[in-house]
């Protein structure tokens, strides 16, 4: 029936892959669903590829896959299952770029919304003052990329892949390197339209309709669909001064990284990775970082030990290079790196924001870019990352791992804390990112089941130890685990949802709430 069935190698990963359905003439729900009036249109057969993500290890197939044209497709689809009211069990997943990695953008037997084929409204780029642009929920941020710089303006906070949908990043929160300066992209958008689980079209801002606004920030998608999205811009930087440098220490490291956060005039970028014995890492970063001492550099050697990269990256305007090559390099006089490993790279600003883009195209033509992806991505609190860092990279993670560990810190006081998103109380917290591929019917240590099972035991050392680590991206199987997940802000949650999605009909893959019938 489906493809890539095989992919689904261990006990542990929800399998619900129903038979093909076909449309049965005394089926009335789907045929008068096949009325509806609208623009685009409804598919009911060879709807896999819904069924499918990032993660690569959820499948749910869906009944039907709504190809909207129009914000009132969206609607009438949503009002037409509300008004059936708990006498259907459909439900309606909005489908961003699916880069989900749990199947939280799938719908089992329900409805997925094909957000990418909205076709409303066209990106407008308005200049002056306070720049913005609108975008639709399902623009992806390449696009808008590359059509806010046509205008030399660009958005401030990025995530570090841009194949992605607005509605996507929106519904959790959209962090890279810029965020410990201008917070995630939830909190860069000025006005979004919504439509509810009630089938509505709202707009919402700071000052209109509020609750809603905040609420679907960082919302998981559970209080309704973007359909729109106002995001704030500023100038584009031309070009980017790239930086790594390296550190055995994870003390000095983390204290460069966090003294970096508060200084003067710093990077625009901050983010960090950990290598866990990676020989030949330094050769492989030639063809794009060049060493500011290539004699001293080809002396370094790792020696199987566990490294920590800072990266970061200083933007060039027009017409300022002396001063920022100034500041850079009074910047790093105060870090406390290896001096041997100083690697420096200048490009374009298209090129910097699109890099992971390349790191793509090179692992599809090797056939490992649609492996499963059991991703773990978690907010450490300043006062617990040397903790953290001790137990999981000197016991629980000791081989190399295949795909990145991202480790960095953002300063949220400066963050929105009226939106869903969900971090530890403390004003400097870590992303820390395990962002593993696993090898498809692999049982060793780069199969599926060993990396879901070092992904647990991170888990369970943070709960038996308790951190007050929150899960970015979180996945979780029971109503508890969800409740203890928002913390104080869980009433808030139930009670937008029962205000804007009672039915709950949205959003049935993150597992938060099921359909009343
Ligand atoms: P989807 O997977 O399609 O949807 C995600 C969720 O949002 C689903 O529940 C879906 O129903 C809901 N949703 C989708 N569209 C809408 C909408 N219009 N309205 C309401 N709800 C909607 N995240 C970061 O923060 N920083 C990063 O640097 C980063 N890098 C990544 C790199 C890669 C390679 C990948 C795979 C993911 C990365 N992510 C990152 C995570 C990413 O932000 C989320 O997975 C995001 O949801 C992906 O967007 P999407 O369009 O694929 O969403």
């Amino acid at each position: 029936c489906i493809p890539d069935r095989t992919n689904l190698c261990s006990n542990r990963i929800l399998a619900a892959i129903p038979p093909d359905h076909h449309v049965d003439s005394s089926d009335n729900t789907l045929l008068s669903l096949e009325t509806l009036s609208l623009g685009g249109y409804l598919s009911f057969h060879d709807n896999y590829h819904a069924a499918k993500d990032f993660g690569n290890t959820y499948h749910f197939l869906p009944l039907a896959v709504l190809h909207p044209k129009s914000v009132s497709d969206i609607s009438s689809t949503i009002k037409y299952i509300f008004e059936m009211g708990s006498g259907s069990d459909l439900t309606v997943a909005a489908r961003g770029h699916a880069h989900s990695l749990q199947g939280q953008a799938q719908a089992h037997q329900g409805i997925v919304i094909n957000m990418e084929s909205l076709e409303e409204p066209e990106m407008q780029v308005y200049t002056g003052e306070l720049p913005y642009a609108d975008v639709s929920g399902g623009h992806l941020w390449i696009d808008i990329l590359h059509e806010t710089l046509r205008h030399g303006l660009a958005p401030k906070s990025w995530t570090d892949y841009l194949y992605l949908t607005v509605g996507g990043t929106l519904s959790y929160a959209g962090i890279s390197g810029q965020a410990f300066k201008h917070g995630p992209q939830i909190d860069n958008v000025y006005q979004l339209e919504v439509v509810t689980g009630k089938g509505e079209v709202v707009t919402c801002s700071e000052n209109q309709n509020a609750d809603l606004f905040h609420g679907v920030l960082g919302g998981l998608g559970q209080f309704g669909i973007i359909t729109r999205a106002r995001i704030s811009l500023e100038p584009a930087p031309k070009m980017v001064k790239w930086i790594r440098v390296l550190y055995s220490d994870f003390s000095l490291f983390s204290k460069d990284q966090e003294y970096l956060l508060s200084s003067q005039n710093s990077f625009d970028y901050i983010e960090g990775f950990v290598m866990i014995n990676r020989t030949g890492l330094l050769n492989n970063w030639r063809s794009s970082f060049n060493p500011k001492d290539p004699h001293q550099a080809s002396q370094f050697s790792s020696d199987g030990r566990t490294l920590y990269c800072l990266e970061i990256a200083k933007y060039f305007y027009q017409g300022d290079h002396t001063d920022i090559i100034n500041q850079t390099e009074r910047l790093l006089s105060e870090l406390s790196y290896i001096p041997s490993t100083l690697f420096l790279s200048e490009v374009s600003y298209v090129e910097f924001l699109d890099r992971v883009h390349v790191s793509e195209k090179k692992l599809r033509a090797k056939g490992l870019w649609e492996v499963p992806h059991p991703w773990l991505n978690l907010f450490v609190p300043k006062s617990k990352i040397i903790k953290f860092n001790e137990e999981v990279f000197g016991n629980i993670l000791t081989d190399a791992t295949s795909g990145p560990i991202l480790i960095y810190p953002v300063n949220t006081s400066k963050w929105s804390n009226k939106t869903s998103l969900v971090t530890p109380d403390e004003d400097i917290i870590y992303l820390v990112a395990f962002l593993s591929s696993a090898v498809p019917s692999s049982t060793g240590k780069d199969g599926l089941q060993h990396i879901l099972n070092r992904n647990q035991k991170i888990l369970d050392y943070c709960a038996t130890n308790p951190l007050g680590i929150k899960q970015y991206l979180p996945h979780y199987s029971t109503r508890e685990e969800w409740k203890a997940h928002f913390g104080p802000k869980w009433q808030a949650f139930l009670q937008r949802k029962s205000a804007y999605d009672p039915l709950a009909i949205l959003a049935p893959g993150q597992r938060i709430f099921k359909k009343a019938k």
